[in-house]
């Protein structure tokens, strides 16, 4: 059973819940749905979404942020963002390091980046 999501507080929900533990919402999405958000969050103009977006990215072992996480690695003046980066990109590394490859690659290629605007 693949995950679920509040899309209100990015909390991951257990089970077959149909509302968030952490704050209640009945909005609840899937591993993708949340990817997608969080990917247009990375450039966020409030600096408190974009690290909260860098540290989800790196909870939900998103693969596809990688590139992204460098260049804020590589460019971000913010030394808090820079750490948050560097933190989620390692836990990405590891969890692929241990995953059936191509099982998650086959499911994130169905995912087009493109259509998810944020709201
Ligand atoms: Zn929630």
């Amino acid at each position: 059973m693949t995950p679920q999501y509040c899309s209100s507080c990015w909390h991951e929900i257990e089970g077959e819940a149909s509302f968030c533990p952490n704050c209640k919402s009945t909005h609840l999405c899937s591993e993708e749905m949340l990817a997608g958000t969080l990917m247009t969050c990375l450039s966020h103009p409030v600096r408190e979404y974009r690290l909260i977006a860098v540290e989800s990215l790196g909870n939900i072992r998103y693969e596809p942020a990688q590139p992204y996480l460098t260049s804020i690695v590589q460019s971000e003046q913010d030394t808090e963002m820079r750490d948050a980066a560097v933190e989620s990109i390692k836990k990405i590394h590891l969890y692929w390091q241990n995953s059936d490859q191509e099982t998650r690659t086959v499911f994130y290629e169905k995912s087009d980046m493109s259509e998810h605007t944020f709201r």
